[in-house]
């Protein structure tokens, strides 16, 4: 069987699509609103209706499909197939027994995968990650994500939990974080946080073109307006970018000392800014590493897009329902 479903089970909307997992192409796909605020029965319900939708609508039979994979937004218990705590979902569904309850509502095998995991599997089978044995993924949007491939392998660590790239301590004596503890790369360096630091110079009354763009309207600064501005050559917002690229090269840097990846990918929303990040995380790993070649860590772009995720869970249901 060589296609399979793969699902992005987000806080707004939940996606499937049918992934043929020897070319990783979608080849149909559907999204409705998941309305968390409904609660888990009634998400898990919608889901298994997408899925049967799905293959219906993509004129296939349920026999074609070898399994579903599901990418999910937090911790999970992989060995019992359950979802441990999902931040963004009301109720924040711990100990939700979601491969099985999919599994008996399909009647599919059914696996499950953080959802940056899966967009790590996706973009190092069909993406940036292409060709090499060792990747580590950093997917900046309102928090970040990260992913390690080592050896040719999905690291997962105790129940899938290892690879939470972004919360990496940098400042010990840092702000507290989203995860409760204080001082991890995630609260210096998100699309939100790249963002205040361009709201923080307007109202400073720094000289930069970020005031004018927005109208001074505040709320309409944005990390993909920072750029913008960046590209003009406002030295601000140059800056700003150069202060969120260190903090990803410190934090990039105790990865490569970790581990010894080949390619470093930045994915995410936050990750269009192209050049203007990545420089800044190159120039800092040269400076902060030794121990291990550094000048051969490939710092780019992811190449999948969106459909990362669905592709990389797809492609783990293959191998793991
Ligand atoms: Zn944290």
């Amino acid at each position: 069987m060589k296609r399979y479903i793969g699902c992005d089970l987000g806080g707004t909307n939940l996606r499937a699509a049918i992934v043929d997992v020897e070319t990783g192409a979608v080849l149909h796909q559907l999204s409705i609103p998941t309305l968390a605020r409904e609660g888990h029965e009634a998400v898990m319900k919608r889901m298994a209706d997408l899925f049967l939708q799905v293959i219906q609508s993509a004129g296939m039979q349920k026999e074609e499909i070898g399994g579903i994979g599901i990418g999910v937004p937090g911790v999970l218990d992989l060995e019992k197939g359950e979802t441990l705590f999902l931040p963004n979902l009301p109720g924040t569904w711990p100990h939700v027994p979601l491969q099985a309850t999919i599994a008996k509502l399909t009647g599919l095998p059914v696996a499950l995968l953080n959802d940056v995991r899966s967009i790590t599997n996706g973009e190092w089978l069909f993406g940036a990650g292409r060709g090499v044995d060792t990747v580590a993924v950093f997917a900046i949007g309102t928090g970040i994500g990260g992913g390690l491939v080592i050896n040719g392998k999905l690291h997962l660590g105790i129940g899938g939990t290892g690879g939470e790239l972004g919360h990496i301590t940098i400042d010990y004596n840092g702000p507290r974080c989203g995860c409760g503890k204080y001082g991890c790369l995630e609260a210096y360096a998100t699309g939100p946080a790249i963002a205040a630091m361009g709201i923080k110079a307007v109202v400073q009354g720094l000289t930069t073109r970020l005031g004018e763009m927005c109208e001074y309207d505040l709320n309409r600064i944005t990390a993909g307006l920072i750029a913008q501005a960046a590209r003009t050559g406002d030295e601000i917002a140059i800056d700003i970018y150069e202060r969120a690229g260190f903090y990803l090269g410190v934090t990039a840097a105790n990865v490569c000392v970790a581990v010894g990846p080949r390619r470093i990918i930045i994915a995410g929303g936050v990750a269009q800014a192209g050049d203007l990040l990545l420089e800044p995380i190159r120039r800092t790993l040269r400076e902060r590493v030794s121990v291990m070649p550094v000048e051969q860590v490939e710092v780019v772009q992811s190449q999948l897009g969106d459909n990362a995720g669905v592709i990389g869970v797809a492609c783990w249901a293959a191998n793991h329902s």
